[in-house]
């Protein structure tokens, strides 16, 4: 049987360098083996972005980027989260088996309340719960995510767990979190501190122009600690983080050795991390503007995708409330 692999992006903002080595990348080289699905989080960027204005238009434009990073819809399921009413039955199923306390204590949850302490919505206390529902309704067993979302994927296992437990069957698989070939992956951002996120203003978008690219990436912190053998400090450190994940391993050696030597130019280095991004994200950005703009493509892409993955999902769900004890009247 071919393993059911799934994965997704809020709508709230372009790519980014995390988004696509985290997941997309991931994703991308499993297209060929598994049974793919891959979706726009559109519900859950309600917790944050409740803008009718650019909501519509937020999804299009993720959906036009991951096409572009490389999905193939004729390989893969691509479809959008709200356009699939059986994950939001299933969450709500899942709310009666889900606890308070667990989802108070999710470091995402801590994280959230004390950025935007004016909006602590419940769409944000049960964000692991509409995500577990996004993963178990089509019984996926690898999640490519970056390494923020461990926790999540863990409190996922621990809902289907439960679930098979409390009703003594052996219906949910457990998925597990998954990075092609290796370990989960963190990107850092440029600002010397945390992960690369959309809205921390620290990234580097699979859109944007050369210039941009450049420009971030010569402004990204370092320090002015010149003495050899020195202990490297965070931004340093995320500076050569994000160099091992997008230049060749020899150009990494080399400023390591310089950094040891206590003889490192930043300026350089920074150079010829900008040259392997660019040559990275750039073409992506090609295809990136030419998809936006043919709206039949994503519309046909966006169609079938969810009318596929809606069959799948409605298959479980029946099976859920079957187990459940829901009857028909009929
Ligand atoms: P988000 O942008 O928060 O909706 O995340 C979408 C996907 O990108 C998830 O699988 C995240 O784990 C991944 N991701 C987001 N930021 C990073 C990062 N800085 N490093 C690695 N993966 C990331």
């Amino acid at each position: 049987m071919k393993e059911i692999v799934l994965s997704g992006i809020r709508s709230t903002g372009n790519l980014h360098l995390g988004n696509y080595f985290g997941a997309l990348r991931n994703f991308i080289k499993m297209q060929n083996e598994n049974r793919c699905y891959f979706f726009i989080a559109d519900l859950h960027s309600l917790t944050t972005h409740p803008n009718p204005e650019n909501f519509h238009e937020n999804v299009k434009t993720v959906l036009s980027e991951y096409l572009a990073a490389g999905l193939d819809p004729e390989k893969s399921v691509i479809f959008v989260q709200s356009l699939v009413p059986e994950i939001s039955e299933l969450y709500t199923l899942m709310n009666m088996w889900s606890y308070v306390g667990e989802l108070e204590r999710t470091a995402s949850f801590k994280e959230k309340i004390r950025k935007h302490p004016d909006n602590i919505n419940a769409g944000l206390l049960t964000y692991p719960v509409l995500m577990a529902s996004d993963i178990l309704i089509h019984r996926a067993h690898k999640v490519p995510v970056g390494k923020d979302q461990e926790q999540h994927l863990e409190m996922t296992r621990v809902f289907a767990r439960r679930f098979n437990s409390m009703y003594k069957v052996d219906f949910f698989p457990e998925p597990a979190a998954y990075n092609f070939g290796s370990e989960l992956v963190k990107v850092p951002g440029l600002d010397g501190s945390g992960k690369m996120g959309k809205s921390e203003g620290n990234g580097v978008y699979l859109v944007d122009d050369e210039k941009t690219v450049r420009k971030k990436v010569m402004r990204a912190v370092t320090d002015s600690n010149t003495s050899p053998n020195a202990e490297m400090s965070e931004p340093v450190k995320n500076l050569f983080t994000i160099m091992e994940i997008v230049s060749p391993l020899e150009k990494v050696e080399y400023f390591k050795e310089q950094y040891s030597a206590g003889s490192i130019r930043y300026g350089d280095m920074k150079k010829e991390l900008a040259d392997d991004i660019c040559k990275i994200t750039l073409p992506i950005r090609e295809r990136i503007l030419e998809i936006r703009e043919n709206g039949k493509y994503l519309s046909d892409t966006v169609i079938n995708g969810t009318a596929q993955a809606r069959e799948s999902a409605a298959a479980t769900l029946k099976e859920v409330k079957k187990i459940m004890g829901f009857k028909s009247f009929r």
